[in-house]
């Protein structure tokens, strides 16, 4: 009887915690389920990206489900330009970038690249302009030339120029295999200079309007960090750039600060947002 008796109740015991677990699945699948009917299916856009002026936003408002981003925004950014995007943390700079990037499209009021609304842009279009430069530089087992080129046909005069530019051509010069070195596995070979420069040369090569960095030199030493800065204020493009970092006769080449806080955004001019202090650490 006892062992009849064990028998039953142990199994028993372990069902407790699995029913919590199928309460909790179940939560899970409802929330999951439930979601599908919020979605609002974007239209895609078809038009092709022209940008020779200025992006804008015109009282543009942002919110996850309940937590306001932006309110009521309006700001302009001139082509070439180059803008620091600054607030403390969780205040909406990644948020900006991805709505001006097209990764979100709920927000109301427009955003314009000229006089186009960011929305009837085709995506396939805005990406072939624009390029991210982040923290985590992504590379393959493979030679620097595709991991430049992403596999596509591109001119060898153009790729080597990208490089110069980009501040590797002694790198890559220096070795026998030039450009068809193969780099190990997620460019373990490389120093976090090296490796951000090449997230550089990707987008020159791209021949990209707009840059948007997040943090790219968050992880090297200052000066190498103050490096590639200035690489990215060297390029012929327009750039948005979170950058925590202050690195003294650089920073001041951007030209402009955008500030965000409590939901809105102020426009500074790079002179007047570092001439207070406590803005410089
Ligand atoms: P920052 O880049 O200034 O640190 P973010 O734009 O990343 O700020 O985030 C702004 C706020 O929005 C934060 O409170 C963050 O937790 C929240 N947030 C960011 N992404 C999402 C998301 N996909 N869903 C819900 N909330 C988010």
């Amino acid at each position: 009887m006892i062992i009849l008796a064990n028998g039953c109740i142990w199994p028993l015991e372990e069902l407790l915690p699995l029913f919590n677990e199928l309460k909790g699945s179940l939560k899970i699948f409802e929330k999951i389920t439930s979601i599908k009917e919020n979605i609002s299916v974007h239209e895609q856009g078809t038009r092709k990206l022209s940008f020779s002026e200025s992006i804008e936003l015109k009282d543009v408002s942002f919110s996850y489900e309940d937590q306001k981003i932006l309110s009521h925004v309006n700001l302009k950014l001139e082509k070439n330009k180059k803008y620091l995007l600054k607030g403390a943390s969780g205040a909406g700079k990644s948020t900006l970038m991805k709505l001006l990037s097209q990764t979100y499209y709920e927000y109301e009021g427009a955003i314009t690249y000229d006089t186009m609304d960011l929305k009837k842009i085709s995506a396939e279009d805005f990406n072939n302009h624009v390029a991210f430069i982040y923290q985590d530089v992504f590379l393959f087992e493979d030679t620097m030339l595709n991991n430049l080129t992403l596999y596509r046909d591109l001119d060898q005069k153009k790729v080597e120029k990208a490089v110069v530019e980009a501040g590797l051509a002694d790198f890559l010069y220096d070795h026998p295999d030039k450009l068809n070195r193969v780099l190990r596995e997620n460019g373990q070979d490389l120093s976090g200079g090296q490796r951000q420069r090449v997230a550089i040369a990707r987008a020159l090569v791209k021949d990209v309007d707009i840059v948007f960095s997040d943090e790219a030199t968050s992880s090297l030493n200052p000066e190498l960090g103050a490096q590639v800065e200035s690489t990215l204020l060297g390029l012929p493009c327009t750039l948005i750039a979170v950058s925590h970092r202050y690195y003294p006769g650089v920073t001041e080449k951007y030209d402009g600060v955008i500030e965000i806080k409590n939901g809105k955004i102020q426009l500074y001019p790079i002179e007047d947002y570092f001439s207070e202090e406590a803005n410089v650490s």
